[in-house]
């Protein structure tokens, strides 16, 4: 009784819950979750572990630690981004549920799906670019290379209702002209990139196999690419 108290003292001293850094259950490279529940981060430890398989299966095994962290806003000069993964701490970084709902414009494609689908989505892709800096290190490809991986595995990951919503926001269909993959409708109109980029990934030839010819330095499709 007297530790129940204790407990409950603490909870509400503890103001907004912020659950320790946990250890997802399972054999491998660990994985570490920080969110605001300790609820939340066995849920996303399961978003993440699923992300893992099939990440592994398209040539992006996870080789050393990985460390997902649930933040209530990123630093200020990736205001206008959802997730990020540091290379420099090797830290990734996904906004909470408000912080997604005030970032997220109601024009994006990306708003047409619930904040908890996109929060999960979001663990996939910020593992690509993590995969991808755990494989190649520094010389990771150009930026649009390593994002049409990235949205591709995104949508990939997400469930039929949340693709297909996320989907029906547009008009586009394929097959995806290489041109469209270019670093100006990334940057004007990521959510456009993004379906260009999964339709693109399921085209006849193109998968998982284009990934691992693209990660073993293969030119890819892109058009004008930064070097
Ligand atoms: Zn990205």
């Amino acid at each position: 009784m007297s530790r129940l108290k204790t407990w409950l003292t603490a909870a509400l001293l503890a103001g907004p819950a912020i659950s320790e850094p946990l250890a997802c259950p399972g054999p491998g490279p660990t994985i570490t979750v920080t969110a605001g529940t300790t609820d939340h981060a066995v849920h996303l430890c399961s978003v993440a572990r699923a992300a893992r398989s099939r990440l592994a299966a398209c040539h992006m095994p996870q080789i050393a630690p990985i460390d997902i962290r649930i933040v209530t806003e990123l630093p200020a000069q990736h205001a206008k981004c959802m997730g990020l993964y540091h290379c420099d701490t090797e830290i990734i970084e996904i906004l909470d549920l408000a912080g997604l709902r005030r970032s997220v414009s109601p024009s994006s494609a990306f708003a047409r799906i619930p904040p908890e689908a996109l929060q999960d989505s979001l663990v996939a892709h910020e593992m690509v670019h993590a995969l991808i800096h755990q494989r190649l290190g520094a010389d990771s490809g150009p930026p649009v290379q390593n994002e049409y991986i990235a949205y591709a595995m995104q949508l990939d990951l997400m469930s039929d209702p949340a693709r297909q919503a996320l989907l029906a926001a547009r008009d586009i269909t394929a097959p995806i002209p290489p041109e469209g993959l270019n670093e100006i409708i990334l940057l004007m109109a990521p959510d456009v990139f993004a379906i260009f980029s999964w339709h693109h990934f399921r085209q006849e030839g193109h998968g998982c196999t284009l990934i691992g010819k693209l990660l073993d330095g293969a030119p890819g499709p892109f058009p004008n690419i930064s070097p």
